[in-house]
């Protein structure tokens, strides 16, 4: 169903809250990346969206909440460490992982007793987890292990014929998913790094120390050696490279697609290399995966990355490109 991103149809939203209250899946537009939702609290629900996505029953989902007074009806306390952040960053792409409550069944946090909760941005979002009444649980909505879908099309490519509705506002905002943030120990932890930034968080919280994960090392990196080298990935072979001089090393470019990340690398454009740029941070988290799924249906032989800096504004970027991609020695 099509709707206004900024003034969705009453009646649909109306018909999505009816699916998802009867069991059923919604994906939708956050202003992060579309999700697929189902109710929180119907643990047969959130059991297809494990089904639909292949995602491991050890990997938990999001609850998305439509304000404080709702997130503090999925966690056993609510800190005031929580109030303030909330206050500051929501609605917005932050998630807070509280200690969860009985109503939230173990399903959603893989068994764990702890609970990820927040608040999106944006009237789609926004309005149906209003019209629904409840919490809505809402991963990615992408198979597994495939890159998350900042567009209705990318959602259908991997998920059609699996969910009972599909609301296509349009591209996401920000296009890069939310930060996640451990408030259940000191110091806090921040677990998946994303749109609001370390020194955000660090600005709204003076005085309070926040450990950082190592680069490429959030949460959705598998702590044991997976099977496969390469997560959330493209299906095409996807490199990396940090500059463009090691870019200019590689001779036979052909059937390769570069893609130059931060302004400060210009690569080369021989003929037969269709080169994107995605030059500031902002334009880079807004487009990163539309360009890779592009990419993809290109069908080429290899994507090849020219990385960002390893400075703080690029730190969300580089994050999903270090699990997207593999350093460009590992081809040969
Ligand atoms: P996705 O919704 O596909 O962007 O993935 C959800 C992310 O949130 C994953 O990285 C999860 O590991 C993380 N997450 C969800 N619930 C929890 C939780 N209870 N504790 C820690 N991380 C969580
Ligand atoms: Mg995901």
């Amino acid at each position: 169903m099509t709707v206004d991103p900024e003034q969705p149809d009453p009646s649909a939203l109306a018909e999505a809250a009816r699916v998802l209250r009867g069991g059923g899946l919604v994906a939708f537009a956050t202003e992060t990346v579309y999700g697929l939702g189902a109710v929180a609290t119907d643990e047969r629900a959130v059991a297809q969206i494990f089904a639909a996505k292949g995602r491991p029953a050890s990997n938990p989902v999001i609850v998305h909440v439509a304000d404080i007074g709702q997130a503090r009806s999925c966690v056993v306390a609510w800190p005031e460490v929580a109030e303030e952040l909330a206050r500051r960053f929501w609605p917005g792409p932050l998630t807070l992982v509280l200690n969860r409550a009985g109503r939230i069944p173990d399903i959603v946090s893989a068994g764990q007793p702890t609970v990820a909760v927040r608040a999106p941005a944006g009237n789609v979002a926004r309005g149906l987890i209003e019209r629904t009444g409840e919490p809505i649980a809402a991963p990615s909505a992408n198979r597994s292990n495939r890159l998350s879908p900042t567009r209705c099309a990318h959602v259908l490519a991997d998920l059609e014929g699996q969910i009972d509705l599909v609301l296509d506002s349009g591209p996401t905002a920000v296009g890069l998913e939310s930060t996640v943030l451990d408030l259940t120990g000191e110091p806090l932890r921040l677990l998946r790094p994303g749109p609001i930034s370390s020194r955000e968080l660090e600005s709204a919280l003076p005085g309070r120390g926040l450990v950082l994960p190592a680069a490429g090392e959030s949460v959705e990196r598998p702590t044991s050696p997976g099977r496969m080298a390469v997560h959330y990935a493209p299906r095409t072979p996807s490199f990396r490279v940090d500059s463009s001089e090691e870019l200019a090393r590689i001779s036979d470019r052909q059937g390769m697609a570069v893609i130059a990340i931060g302004a400060g690398s210009v690569p080369l454009a021989p003929p037969l290399t269709p080169v994107f740029r995605l030059e500031t941070p902002d334009e880079a988290s807004r487009h990163l995966y539309e360009t890779l799924h592009h990419c993809d249906a290109l069908g080429l032989r290899s994507i090849l990355v020219v990385m960002p800096p390893d400075r703080p504004e690029w730190h969300a970027v580089r994050d999903r490109l270090l699990r997207a991609t593999r350093p460009v020695a590992s081809s040969e």
